[in-house]
C-alpha cells in the first residue's frame, strides 16, 4: 500500500517568521498540512500549494478529538507522498507527538520531527529575562499546571519553574506554589501571546498572581517562576517600560 512520509514542523509561538527555515522549506514542499489552533494564518503563504486542514480545537469536529486526528493523519499519509502536521511551538512539548508518533509507526509511516521555538523561549525573549541566571538560576523546569483531571499542580524541582496552560487558573496556581514551598514574594512573570505583535508581559509575586487574570484573559500565557521571573536591569533603561499598577512591564501594541 503506497505511503507517504508525515513530517512533524514547530511552527513557534506566534508570527510566521519565528518557524525554522526547515520547517518553512517542508512546508513548500507538503501536500496537506494538517494544523492547530495556535499557528498563525500568515504560515500558509508558506505552503499555497497545499491543502489546509484545520485540526485545532475550534475547528475539528468541535472537540479535539486526538484518536479522530491520529486516524486523519494515517489517512492522509496513504494519499499523498508529503503530509506536514503542523504544531504550536515546538510539537515535543505538550503537543500529544506520542500519540501521534505512535498512530503512525502502528501503520508502518515514516516520520520527522522538525523543532520549532517553543512559548518559554519566546516568552523569555519577549520578557527580557533570561530563563538561566548566574550563580542563582541553574535550571529551569518546564511543566503543564493541568492535570488529565483538570486539577492544578505546582511544584518546586528547579531554580525556576515555567508553567504552561495555566492562564485560567491563576489563583490557583498561586496557592499551589506556596503549598509547594515557594516564598509568597518570589517573582513571577506572566507573558501572554509571546512572539505576537500583541505580546503581554506583567511583573508580579507569587501571592498577587491572580490579579494577572483579568490583564491576560482570554490569551495563551506562560508562568515564569523563581529566578527566571526577575526584572533586569533592562526594565529600568529601556525607554517607554514605566511600571503601572498592574504591573505590566512590556506591552508592544
Ligand atoms: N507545543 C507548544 C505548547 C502547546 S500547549 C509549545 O511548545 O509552545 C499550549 C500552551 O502553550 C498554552 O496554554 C500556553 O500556556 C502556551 N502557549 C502557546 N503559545 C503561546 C504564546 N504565544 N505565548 C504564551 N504562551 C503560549
Amino acid at each position: 500500500m503506497h505511503s507517504g512520509k508525515v513530517v512533524f514542523v514547530g511552527a513557534g509561538p506566534g508570527s510566521a517568521d519565528l518557524i525554522t527555515l526547515r520547517g518553512a522549506r517542508v512546508l513548500g514542499r507538503a501536500d496537506v498540512v494538517l494544523f492547530d489552533a495556535l499557528t498563525d494564518p500568515a504560515l500558509r503563504e508558506l505552503a499555497p500549494q497545499a491543502r489546509w486542514i484545520d485540526v485545532g480545537k475550534r475547528g475539528f469536529a468541535h472537540a479535539t478529538k486526538q484518536t479522530a486526528i491520529d486516524a486523519l493523519l494515517v489517512r492522509m499519509a496513504r494519499q499523498h507522498n508529503l503530509v506536514v502536521r503542523l504544531k504550536g511551538g515546538d510539537p515535543s512539548l505538550f503537543g500529544r507527538l506520542e500519540e501521534e508518533l505512535e498512530a503512525l509507526a502502528a501503520h508502518g509511516i515514516e516520520c520527522e520531527v522538525v523543532p520549532g521555538v517553543t512559548a518559554a523561549l519566546a516568552a523569555a525573549a519577549a520578557a527580557r529575562r533570561p530563563l538561566t541566571r548566574r550563580g542563582r538560576g541553574r535550571s529551569v523546569s518546564f511543566s503543564t499546571a493541568m492535570t488529565q483531571q483538570g486539577e492544578v499542580l505546582a511544584t518546586r524541582s528547579a531554580d525556576s519553574e515555567v508553567f504552561y496552560m495555566a492562564g485560567k487558573q491563576l489563583g490557583a496556581l498561586s496557592r499551589r506554589l506556596l503549598a509547594a514551598g515557594w516564598r509568597a514574594e518570589t517573582a513571577v512573570c506572566v507573558v501572554s501571546r509571546a512572539g505576537w505583535p500583541d505580546q503581554l508581559v506583567s511583573q508580579h509575586r507569587i501571592d498577587t498572581l491572580p490579579q494577572a487574570s483579568m490583564l491576560h484573559a482570554g490569551r495563551p500565557a506562560v508562568v515564569s517562576v523563581g529566578a527566571a521571573a526577575e526584572a533586569t536591569g533592562v526594565d529600568i533603561r529601556a525607554p517607554g517600560l514605566e511600571r503601572p499598577v498592574a504591573g505590566v512591564v512590556a506591552a508592544t501594541p
